[in-house]
Formats: structure tokens, sequence, C-alpha cells
């Protein structure tokens, strides 16, 4: 499958490397208003390709982009170190004015991932500007939150994050929700594993995961300005389901219906991910202050996307 990718700066060209490296896209495109960039990240990752795989990467325009079953958007503006998610939507809802129509134009039938913050609203504002079905346009969402979650419990069970089974929900950001009560290790409730393992999951230990994955990116941004490869290897396995038509449960973000007493918000829920984007959405069964937290992270979302206006 080609791979476009607008927006060559850390994420995007993290997400090219990583899918070259694996060997998931045939083709690889990147655009960016810096053309050169674009010609530099292009060139630096096709010299990579000869020792793993066969992908042709190149830089090219919009045009170029035909034919593309996935494109990437990570173009934007990055977060500055103590700047909220949040707080950089006015400056990428421009960029992605732009953006999205010429993606379209160029490649019409391509599902649309986007990668640039603040993403649940980026998906939405995406999705409203497309005109493409809220399945076509996926955001990655909480895929990165998820496998922080993983990995931390992971690492306390000391077992492998692929054995823990924990989703985080809602918001990539501050409001996000992390489905402790449905988590389960092999076939086994996490508690119970927990305790049969000898590593009780305490109020304290459960609270410095939950700090570990919340506060992850902002630890990341001080010591070295801005998150990539976590989120480049998401946005691979994300066009990897799609590209193989895989039917992966993943947590991603698209418009949804309905989550709680909010209608039409864009966030993240474990979702069938497969060749047409979003096949189905799944709703994990939570306890009640889950719940509540869901609900108030679909609102806080909600109330921040009704402020623009396209
Ligand atoms: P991040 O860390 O999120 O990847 P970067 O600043 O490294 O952030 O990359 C964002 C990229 O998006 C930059 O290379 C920038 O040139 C590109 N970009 C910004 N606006 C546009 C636009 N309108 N069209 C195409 N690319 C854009």
């Amino acid at each position: 499958m080609k791979v476009g990718i607008v927006g060559a700066g850390m994420v995007g060209s993290s997400a090219g490397y990583a899918l070259a490296i694996l060997g998931i896209a045939s083709d690889i495109v990147f655009v960016d208003r810096n053309e050169a960039l674009a010609v530099a990240q292009a060139e630096d990752i096709s010299h990579a390709v000869p020792f793993v795989s066969a992908t042709t990467v190149l830089a090219g325009g919009y045009a170029d982009l035909a034919g593309a079953g996935v494109v990437i958007i990570a173009a934007g503006v990055s977060q500055k170190p103590g700047e909220g998610r949040l707080e950089l939507l006015e400056r990428n809802a421009a960029v992605f004015r732009d953006v999205v129509t010429q993606v379209l134009k160029a490649a019409p039938k391509a599902i649309l991932l986007i990668a640039s913050n603040p993403v649940d609203i980026m998906t939405q504002i995406a999705t409203r500007l497309s005109g493409l079905p809220a399945q076509r346009v996926i955001g990655s969402g909480t895929i990165l939150d998820t496998a922080r979650f993983r990995s931390l419990v992971g690492r306390h069970l000391g077992i492998a994050p692929q054995s823990v089974h924990a989703y985080v929900l809602g918001e990539h950001g501050d409001s996000e929700v992390l489905a402790w009560s449905n988590a389960r290790a092999g076939s086994v409730a996490l508690r119970s594993f927990a305790d049969q393992v000898g590593k009780p999951l305490t109020e304290a230990t459960r609270g410095a995961i939950d700090d570990g994955v919340r506060n992850a990116a902002y630890k990341i941004i001080n010591g070295k300005g801005s998150t990539y490869y976590g989120i480049g290897a998401g946005l691979a396995r994300i066009v990897k389901a799609i590209a193989h038509d895989e039917r992966d449960v993943l947590s991603v973000s698209i418009v949804t219906p309905r989550v709680g007493d909010v209608t039409d918000v864009a966030l993240s829920v474990p979702r069938i991910v497969g060749a047409g984007g979003v096949a189905a959405d799944l709703f994990p069964q939570l306890d009640e202050a889950e719940f509540a937290a869901l609900n108030h992270s679909a609102s806080l979302l909600k109330e921040r996307v009704e402020t623009v206006k396209l």
C-alpha cells in the first residue's frame, strides 16, 4: 500500500521510518510546505531501507499522493514546553483547512490518519472538513497512552506488555481515563493476577502508573523538546491494521455518535480497525468513577471543538 505523510517533521518522519523499517508500506511519499525538509527526510529514510525492506521512499507535492490508501497528517506546529495540547488548537486548525482539502483532491479514496495535536479535536476538524464518513478519519488518539499503560503495568507485574489487556479511553491528554476495572493480564483480572504473582496493585502503585501514563509526554518534552518515536510506531501500527485488513482492536479516535450523554465527539475507545478504517466501536464495561471520568472527558472535548469555526 502507498502511504502519504503530510508533515515531515519529527512525528511524520518517525512514522515514515517505522513504516519503512517494518516493511508495512510499498511506497511512502512525504509532503511538507518545507520542501527541502521533505526531500531530506525521504532521502535519509530511503538509506535505511536497503538494510531491511523494499519500501520506496520519496518526497513530492500533493499530486504525488494519488493512489495512497492511507494519508497520515502530521503537519502543524509542535507543542512547546509547558504548552497544553488544547492551546495548539487554533494554530493547527488553520493548517488543516489547507492540508485536508489538498489531500482529498489528490487521494479521494484514502483513509486519513490524524496525528497532529490536540489529536481528538484535529480528528473532528478533519472529519468536518473532509465530509468523509467518521470511520475513514482516524486519530491516533490514545494508542500511545494505551501502550504506556500496558508497558508500566507489565513492568510492575514482571510480564510482557503484550500480555496486558488494558486501554486508555477518552481524550489523548489530561482528561484521559485509565480503565483499570476491566483490565486483564492473560485472561486473569488484573487485581487477581497482581495478587497471585505477589505484586499487589496498591493505591500507591496505581497512582504511580496513572501519573506515568498521564504525564509521560510532559516529561519527555522537558527532556528532549517533543515526543515522536512512540507515536511514530503507533501510527505504523494503525497503518498495518488497515493495509493488511487485520481487524485489530486498537484505541483510536473517531467522531463517535454518543459517549455517555455527549453526542458527536471524537475520542478514543477500543475499535476494530481494518481495510475500510474503523469497522466497529466497542464500549467496555466501566465502574461508576471511570464512566463519569469518560463522560467528563467527552464533554470537555465537545466544548472545545465547538469553539472552532470552520
Ligand atoms: P511534530 O513534532 O509534531 O512532528 P514538527 O514541527 O517537527 O512537529 O513538524 C511539523 C511539520 O509540519 C513541519 O515540518 C512543518 O513544515 C509542517 N507543516 C506546517 N504547516 C504545514 C502546511 N500547511 N502544509 C504542509 N506542511 C506543513
